[in-house]
């Protein structure tokens, strides 16, 4: 995927004389956050795009970020605006996400780009359900009529997964903290993700026999190590598929991300 946005960008280059520009705006220390700013200011570097950013330290207000928003709201060359959730303590995620001009909403989580991706007309996609889509795109793995199952339910990851599953005729059960006999239902999925934030939640006998496994976690094992919130290690021989991590839908985020913003320069400059 990345190869692909960067062969656009140079073709871009070439023809309009434009080079996309992602802002990302970190505010706090939060080492977690710090590295998938790093990442996305790498990838970009790779893709061939212009990336600004903005650190911010914690004592920030809720004012001065709005104030940088705006502005780059503004900005000509800043095609695309994200901003590192969770904000620290006493600053508002969600104001800041309204903020962000739709336009320039590269990770899909303003309002007006939610109500449109219920709709099934949307410019972009939030970055790791589409990642997560793509990849089952990849290797062929049928949506249609399968039992799909997500756990979790955030905004961000478990809501829109299954609505995108289900625009792909997928059937859907989204679980959470208060489904009640989870096993029972995760042990039905022909498509199984888990985006719940829990080491090694997902145990072998709650996966079915040939199941796809799609593990959304990125969580810390017992001794510090990246993990997924899957159990890797006893549930890949009962699965067809199954991503690891670190390494399956985390670069896939990254790359959907970049895939978004070159669209979004695109469309800012009525080309497509
Ligand atoms: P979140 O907002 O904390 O949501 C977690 C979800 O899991 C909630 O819906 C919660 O249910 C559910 N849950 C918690 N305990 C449960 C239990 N015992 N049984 C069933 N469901 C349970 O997390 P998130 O932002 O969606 O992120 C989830 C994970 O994905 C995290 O590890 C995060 O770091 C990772 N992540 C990775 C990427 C990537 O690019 N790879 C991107 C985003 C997030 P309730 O709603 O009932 O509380």
């Amino acid at each position: 995927m990345k190869a692909q946005v960067a062969q656009e960008v140079v073709k871009l280059k070439e023809e309009t004389g434009l080079t996309p520009g992602l802002a990302v705006i970190l505010v706090g220390e939060d080492p977690a956050s710090k590295v998938y700013v790093n990442n996305k200011k790498k990838a970009c570097e790779e893709v061939g795009f212009n990336s600004f950013e903005y650190k911010m330290p914690e004592t920030t207000t809720q004012e001065e970020l709005l104030a940088l928003v705006k502005e780059l709201n503004n900005k000509k060359e800043v095609n695309g605006i994200l901003c590192q959730l969770p904000l620290p303590k006493g600053l508002d995620d969600n104001a800041v996400i309204e903020a962000i001009s739709p336009e320039k909403d590269v990770d899909a989580f303003h309002k007006q780009n939610v109500v449109r991706i219920m709709i099934g007309d949307y410019d972009f996609l939030p970055c790791t359900p589409a990642g997560i889509m793509e990849m089952l795109d990849a290797y062929e793995i049928p949506v249609e009529g399968k039992d799909c199952v997500v756990i979790g339910r955030s905004n961000i990851v478990g809501k829109p997964m299954g609505m995108l599953l289900l625009h792909k005729n997928g059937t859907v059960t989204i679980c959470h903290s208060r489904t009640k006999n989870l096993a029972e239902v995760t042990s039905r999925a022909d498509i199984l993700v888990a985006a719940v934030g829990i080491p090694k939640f997902v145990t072998a006998d709650m996966v079915k026999e040939g199941a796809v496994v799609i593990d959304v976690g990125m969580d810390r094992d017992e001794n510090g190590k990246l993990c997924g919130d899957v159990d890797f290690e006893n549930v890949k021989d009962k699965c067809s598929f199954i991503t690891p991590v670190p390494g399956g839908v985390g670069p896939m985020t990254i790359s959907t991300l970049m895939k978004n913003t070159l669209k979004a320069c695109k469309l800012q400059n009525g080309i497509e």
